[in-house]
């Protein structure tokens, strides 16, 4: 069992509905509430992009994404 960071409550993590992946660890949550503070107070999350779309490297100048 995994615990919910947010409530601290046991969640199941093969059953997890709500999960987010970290650097090196995966967190599990009970619920969409408690993912998204979760997500809002790492940093991951803000009110006009999603987590994933910050993790994306956008392109300076407007220019197609470079891959290395
Ligand atoms: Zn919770």
């Amino acid at each position: 069992m995994a615990i919910d960071p947010i409530c601290g409550i046991d969640v199941d993590e093969k059953t997890a509905d709500f999960q987010t992946r970290l650097e090196h660890e995966t967190f599990y949550f009970c619920s969409k509430a408690c993912q998204e503070r979760f997500e809002i107070k790492e940093g991951l999350r803000r009110e006009d992009k999603k987590w994933w779309q910050r993790l994306l490297k956008e392109p300076k100048g407007g220019g197609p994404p470079k891959c290395h």
